[in-house]
Order: C-alpha cells, then sequence, then structure tokens
C-alpha cells in the first residue's frame, strides 16, 4: 500500500464518514486507502431529532478538513464518502430507513453536498465496508465477492464484476434477514427465525446470558468475565473467555460459526462468489469462529466434492473498513459500471469539484 504520488491525482485525499448506530467517524483517507487522520462522535439515538445527526457529521467533516489543510497543505480534497448504516435509495441520494436513526426519507447526500460546498457520495455502510475489502483489504484481486459483518446483528454486501452489487431498489445485501430457522427467535425486522438471530454479537450474547442465568457450574469460567452478572455478559466476554480455553464459551462461539456456516452455504449456493470475507466485532475470535464456520460450510453446501470450496477469510481493515470504503467510493464510483461516475457527476449541484487544502 505504497503512497503513489502519480498526475493523475494520487496525491489527492477524501474524506470518508462511517455513520453506525453508535458513533460517527470521519477520517481522512489517501489514494492507498491508508488513514492519515480521523475524528469521532458519538451518534445521536434515534429519538433525537435528524437535524441533529446532520449537525454531527458537519461538524466532524470541518474538524477533518481543518486537519488536512494544517497538516497537508496544498493537497486536493476530492469531496466526502458517507456509509450510512441503513437503506440507501437506488439513487443514492437518500437515507431511507435507518433502525438506528432518527432519518426517515432524509435527503441527506444533497443536503451535506449544499451545505459543505463539497461533491458527497452516499452508500450503505456494508457496501462501503465490502468496497474497502475488496480494494484494500483481504478480498483485493477477487472481482466476485462476499463480505459478511457479524457484529450485533450481521450486515453483508457483494461485490460482483468489481463494482458492488447494489440491487434494483438499492437494497441488496440483507443477508441477515434471510429465515435459517422456520418459527425461530423473533427478529427485530419483526420475523421470526432470521440468521442474526443465531450468527451475531446478539446470539452470542443471549445463547450467554441464558447459560449464566441457569447458574450452570459450566459458566462457572465465563461468569469471572462479567462480574458474574447474566446482564452484564457481552460478546467480548466470551471471545476473551474462549481465548483462554473456556470449554463453554468455546462451545457459544462455535455455535454462531456453525450458523455462520449455514448461512454461507445458502449464499453461495446462490450467488458462487470466488471468496467470503468475515468481518465485524464478532470476527476478531479468529479462527475460533471461522474454523467451525468452514467445516459447516464444507458439510452443507450444494455440489460439495464437485465444486471448489470458497475460501473464507478474516476482514483485514477492522472498523475503519467503512470509513475507508466510502472515501474510496467518492474517488472511484464503485468502479467501471457505476451508476454514478465519482464526485463531479455533473448533476447540475454547481459544486466545486473538490477544494484545494489551504488556501
Ligand atoms: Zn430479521
Amino acid at each position: 500500500m505504497a503512497l503513489t504520488h502519480d498526475p493523475a491525482g494520487g496525491d489527492t485525499l477524501a474524506i470518508g464518514v462511517d455513520v453506525g448506530g453508535t458513533k460517527v467517524v470521519a477520517g481522512l483517507v489517501d489514494v492507498s486507502g491508508a488513514v492519515l487522520t480521523q475524528v469521532r462522535r458519538d451518534t445521536p439515538g434515534r429519538t433525537t431529532e435528524a437535524s441533529v445527526v446532520e449537525e454531527v457529521i458537519v461538524d466532524a467533516v470541518s474538524e477533518t478538513r481543518a486537519a488536512a489543510a494544517r497538516d497537508h497543505p496544498g493537497r486536493l480534497v476530492l469531496g466526502v464518502g458517507l456509509g450510512a448504516a441503513g437503506f440507501v435509495s437506488a439513487d443514492r441520494r437518500t437515507v431511507v430507513f435507518a433502525p438506528h436513526l432518527a432519518w426517515r426519507d432524509e435527503p441527506i447526500r444533497d443536503r451535506l453536498a449544499q451545505r459543505l460546498g463539497l461533491p458527497v457520495v452516499l452508500d450503505n455502510d456494508a457496501n462501503a465496508a465490502a468496497w474497502a475489502e475488496y480494494r484494500f483489504g483481504a478480498g483485493r484481486g477477487e472481482p466476485r465477492l462476499l463480505l459478511v459483518t457479524l457484529g450485533t446483528g450481521i450486515g453483508g454486501a457483494l461485490v460482483l464484476d468489481g463494482r458492488v452489487e447494489r440491487g434494483r431498489h438499492g437494497l441488496a445485501g440483507e443477508f441477515g434477514h434471510m429465515q435459517v430457522v422456520p418459527d425461530g427467535e423473533r427478529c427485530e425486522c419483526g420475523n421470526r427465525g432470521c440468521w442474526e438471530q443465531y450468527s451475531s454479537g446478539r446470539a452470542m450474547q443471549r445463547e450467554a446470558r441464558e447459560m449464566l442465568e441457569q447458574d450452570s457450574p459450566y459458566a462457572a469460567g465465563l461468569a469471572g468475565y462479567c462480574g458474574g452478572d447474566p446482564a452484564k455478559v457481552e460478546g467480548h466476554h466470551v471471545t476473551q473467555a474462549a481465548r483462554h480455553g473456556d470449554v463453554a464459551a468455546l462451545e457459544l462461539i462455535g455455535d454462531v460459526g456453525r450458523w455462520l456456516g449455514v448461512g454461507l452455504a445458502n449464499l453461495v449456493a446462490a450467488l458462487d462468489p470466488g471468496r467470503i470475507v468475515v468481518g465485524g466485532g464478532v470476527s476478531e475470535a479468529g479462527d475460533l469462529l471461522l474454523e467451525p464456520a468452514r467445516d459447516m460450510f464444507a458439510r452443507r453446501l450444494t455440489g460439495r466434492g464437485h465444486r471448489p470450496l470458497a475460501p473464507i477469510v478474516a476482514a483485514e481493515l477492522g472498523p475503519a473498513a467503512g470509513m475507508v470504503g466510502a472515501a474510496d467510493l467518492l474517488r472511484t464510483g464503485s468502479g467501471p459500471d457505476s451508476v454514478s461516475a465519482g464526485p463531479a457527476d455533473g448533476e447540475g449541484d454547481g459544486l466545486a469539484d473538490g477544494a484545494r487544502t489551504g488556501q
């Protein structure tokens, strides 16, 4: 990932913003995907007015631009890529619905472009993360790439022929809500038995809590990591305990991994990607999660024995993926067939093509 200084703009910078359920992170990203500066703010909750979220983003971007002007004078800031945790409209101007924010049909792209005086591109946060892994991370060189992120729930995205596949209405990649258990656990989406109810941080937490609430001697080791209080147990406690060889914790992560393998076998049956990248907080468990996933995947995949098994690998970019990907989507427009040709796509908003820093 060497820095380039080619005359075609290798010296330019882009600002990536990841608007998640708990925090807004903005960063200054160069052409190689390196993050030069980043700032973070808490995300206002969904009971807060929509305009407050916009203020937080404008504030984070302003601070990032100021850092660019101070630390990298003379380098062109091309614009802002925004990755948002929510449904983004097919024309990528509007966040239609964001479960963790007050945004409902929020025309955030144009509003931010006007306020910032910079080109802005908008995408779903999982699309941005998949793009980052494809360009700079564990998906490099694989133009048919599946990304699945295991956080509180499951996020996902697909890169097809070297561009993000967004679906007809911008809503592709909601893999977490595929039903894997008829009449199973109730999901936030209103349905029952969704994949993310079995393979996510929330699933691991629920199972750990249940084990602790039963006061099972089997869970004695795990109890030590959360002060013995079932209400306080979190996914990272389970990961920590498993790393120290706790049998119950290993079993809990193994279950999440096996359910991961089941869902991936379904996705691969439909999509036949060349590689699967697994990211999100739960993936920090590494092979404790991925080995059971690979085993179950190999047992459930249709045509097994007569087809290559797509490698299941850990994401490389960590929590920065959404921000890095959003910045690069601004720079590249997501590949040759993108509906948006990039920052200056001539849609008549009269914006300057970026802003030279330090002027
Ligand atoms: Zn669901």
